[in-house]
């Protein structure tokens, strides 16, 4: 064996453990299907400022140990996340609080929001929510889930609220405060200087070989290491012999203006179902606090976000986390554990797990124990 240890895939998961097995004197190979590291947290310069090419990516944890582990990676900027939702003509401040409330219903104290909230759960007779839709109703009422939620999230998943899990609608908070913060964490930020340099830290000290696809030549990949950590799909790594997972992709178009400021924003979402992208993201915005230069620069570049239905080939960002899709998902890590002991799944595809940045370090981190 070349090597000890075989990474498929140079993502966040992946790039925890290689840091970890080359600190304890592991010999590690990257392997890499795209051309550059980083995964999706991938971010690349473009007019001087740093662009989240696979979508926005906000760091925030509750977790001390893990905001100090990526800090010893990157010094983060002070980054709230305050994104905008546009219906319409209309503009509601997220995540669900007093603004939102105050905007749509003109009430002004946490009693009056939560008794129109009370009164249209109980109009829609919601008890146990058993879906998307009833679970949203049931937090912030009909009118919000019909002008916020509806359209965004049918347009984000493919289906109906009525057929997707409540846990995704979950993710986000509902208050009573008058408090923007997307996120309830108590640690947040963006990276000064992007995310691809924490990357580079990470795998720094392993052999690294991109445009590589493992399943090119997976005999002689197999054969390299004692170890392998496979962070791809996990039904193509089994050439989808229980049948296909399904998953979510995306497209994005960026283009760069010839503006200061174009929406005021990191992130606004258009939540109408008529709208066909979900959000656009103006990349300078991330760079609160931490780059005048950015924010002062003529020019700025935006990406509006599309949602896209997946087939085999197409960038599998979202793993649809149904009932369905997760128990064939348990079948396949039983034939994981059969057929092939000595490989290790992880990531967000490896896992199937719609996981954020600071639950895939939590996971790498205690596989890399293991490993
Ligand atoms: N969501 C919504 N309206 C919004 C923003 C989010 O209905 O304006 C719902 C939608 O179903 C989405 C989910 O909340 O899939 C989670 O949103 P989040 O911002 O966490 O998604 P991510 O940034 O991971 O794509």
């Amino acid at each position: 064996m070349k090597y000890d240890l075989l990474l498929v895939g140079a993502g966040l998961y992946s790039g925890v453990i290689a840091n970890k097995a080359v600190k304890s004197g592991k010999k590690v190979l990257v392997i890499e299907r795209r051309d550059h590291i980083a995964g999706n947290m991938y971010t690349g310069k473009v007019e001087n400022i740093n662009v989240h090419v696979y979508g926005p990516h906000i760091f925030h944890t509750s977790d001390r140990n893990v905001w100090n582990y990526i800090n010893q990676f990157a010094d983060f900027n002070r980054f709230t996340n305050t994104p905008v939702a546009r219906y319409k003509d209309e503009i509601y401040n997220l995540p669900f609080n007093m603004n939102t409330f105050s905007r749509m219903w003109g009430v002004k104290t946490p009693d009056e929001a939560r008794a129109k909230i009370d009164e249209q759960i109980k109009a829609a007779g919601i008890t146990e929510p058993r879906n998307l839709e009833e679970q949203a109703i049931s937090l912030v009422g009909s009118d919000i889930y019909e002008k916020l939620i509806k359209g965004y999230t049918e347009k984000q998943w493919g289906r109906k609220c009525t057929e997707l899990p409540a846990f995704i609608i979950k993710r986000l908070p509902v208050r009573f405060v008058y408090d923007d913060n997307y996120f309830n964490d108590p640690y947040q930020g963006i990276p000064i200087g992007g995310y691809t340099a924490i990357a580079e830290k990470m795998f720094d000290g392993a052999e690294i070989k991109l445009n590589t696809d493992y399943f090119s030549d997976r005999k002689s990949f197999d054969e390299c290491a004692d170890k392998i950590v496979f962070t791809g799909m996990i039904d193509e790594f089994f050439d989808y012999e229980l049948g296909e997972l399904e998953y979510r992709s995306l497209r994005f178009e960026t283009e760069v203006l010839d503006k200061e400021n174009y929406q005021g924003s990191a992130i606004v979402n258009y939540t109408e179902a008529s709208v066909p992208y979900t959000r656009v993201i103006e990349h300078k915005h991330f760079e609160f606090g931490c780059s005048q230069q950015a924010v002062k620069n003529p020019k700025t570049v935006i990406t509006h976000e599309y949602p896209a239905t997946w087939k085999r080939g197409d960038e599998p960002y979202y793993p649809m986390n149904d009932e369905k899709n997760n128990s064939l998902y348990l079948e396949y890590t039983k034939l994981a554990q059969a057929k092939r002991p000595n490989v290790i799944f992880g990531g967000r595809l490896g896992k199937y797990k719609y996981l954020d940045m600071d639950k895939v370090i939590i996971e790498a981190l205690a596989d890399a124990e293991r490993i």
